[in-house]
């Protein structure tokens, strides 16, 4: 039999929402696992066909039980009141994006936001939907204030961004944009919902790729997003009519990635701490971005907006393209790669010509992997 809620208090405690939230589904006849309602259909009674619309579950394409405890995990970790689960991270961008832009209107993003993100943005929605849209660098409020058009209705926020890690002042920006009536999402997904709340600093939607710190073991593709139960019945309208929404097992998977979460991100932080110091007094080495650094020049609104650091962070060799590149051949330990978040350590290869390269800080062991770096960067 399912249990009662749990009592209140528990929503505010992080430890407490990774492990026990939805205990009321775990404890089915004593299970210490949830089960996944792989199912696409739930049937009515016939003494209820006249109130089928109050149901919570009828149909896969809209809700799913599974899907269900994931979304709720994740608002309460985020302290807002909905999320909702995709079957990407793109899909969890592109549906929040579409639920506050339509034709015409005029965006405002981070210039270093997420690649597929930008190419969404100018593909679909400049290309198809004449929308406008103005690439800012974002560490001051004035790229918002004096950027800010009669038709905006977005700030797009990625903090910290993809391969630079450049933070946006949220607090700052999501009161900017209130006043003025635009909207503000923010990918929280280098930071996740354990480190970095963005709704509880007026940002109206916070997105993740699930793919990688939820998950955590590059094994899946999913995202999810989480607001006010206003916005969110927005997104979920653009959810049910263009089909995105994440399928049981890979929910179930993700609500399994939450419980070991807080103690992986722990690893990752030290980790990647520990090597980016290191990194730092190398010769090879020009500069180091990220914010858990003591010299990272936004550290103080690092700590004024994060309670944690986790693990990609880049840097720039002191060396051409070319020289970079084989710095990244002659590694052993780091995979060569575009994602993270999971158990193996990553490295970007650098394009253009630039020397910037990004890892992914593994849960290896971190003198075998500061080795295998140091060892290389002798080199360059
Ligand atoms: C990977 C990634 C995404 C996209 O997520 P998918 O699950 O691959 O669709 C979005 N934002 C950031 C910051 C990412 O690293």
């Amino acid at each position: 039999m399912p249990n009662a809620p749990l009592p209140f208090e528990l929503s505010a405690n992080d430890a407490n929402i990774l492990a026990h939230l939805g205990d009321e589904y775990e404890r089915y006849d004593g299970a210490v696992i949830q089960p996944i309602f792989m199912n696409s259909l739930h049937v009515v009674p016939k003494d209820q066909i006249d109130c089928q619309e109050n149901r919570k579950f009828h149909y896969g394409r809209v809700s799913n039980p599974t899907v269900d405890l994931f979304e709720r995990k994740i608002a309460a970790l985020e302290r807002g009141e909905k999320a909702l689960a995709f079957a990407s991270g793109m899909a969890a961008i592109s549906s929040a994006i579409l639920a506050c832009v339509k034709a015409g209107d005029h965006i405002v993003c981070v210039d270093s936001a997420y690649g597929p993100t930008r190419v969404f943005i100018d593909e679909f929605l400049v290309g198809k939907f004449a929308c406008e849209v103005t690439y800012v660098d974002g560490r001051a409020l004035s790229d918002f204030t004096n950027n800010i058009k009669p038709n905006t209705t977005l700030f797009y926020l990625e903090s910290p961004t993809s391969m630079t890690f450049k933070l946006q002042d949220l607090r700052s920006i999501a009161s900017f944009a209130k006043e003025r009536g635009v909207k503000t999402i923010v990918d929280n997904s280098w930071a996740t919902p354990l480190y970095q709340k963005p709704l509880t600093m007026g940002v109206d939607m916070s997105v993740h790729t699930a793919s990688k710190y939820i998950a955590g073991h590059s094994d899946l593709i999913a995202g999810v997003c989480a607001g006010s139960a206003e916005i969110m019945q927005d997104v979920a309208r653009v959810r049910e009519m263009y089909g995105g929404i994440l399928q049981p097992m890979e929910a179930w998977l993700c609500i399994r990635g939450l419980r070991s979460m807080g103690v992986r991100l722990a690893t990752h932080e030290s980790a990647a701490l520990a090597i980016a110091k290191r990194l730092e007094a190398h010769p090879a080495v020009k500069a180091v971005n990220h914010p858990g650094l003591d010299a990272y020049p936004q550290r103080a609104l690092a700590k004024s907006q994060m309670s944690g650091t986790t693990s990609p962070l880049s840097f720039e060799l002191d060396c051409d393209n070319a020289r970079a590149r084989d710095f990244v051949r002659r590694l052993q330990w780091f995979n060569v790669g575009p994602s993270w978040g999971g158990f193996e350590s990553m490295v970007t290869v650098p394009g253009g010509d630039s020397a910037l390269v990004r890892i992914h800080v593994g849960l290896e062991d971190t003198e075998t992997l500061w080795q295998d770096l140091k060892e290389s960067l002798d080199k360059v």
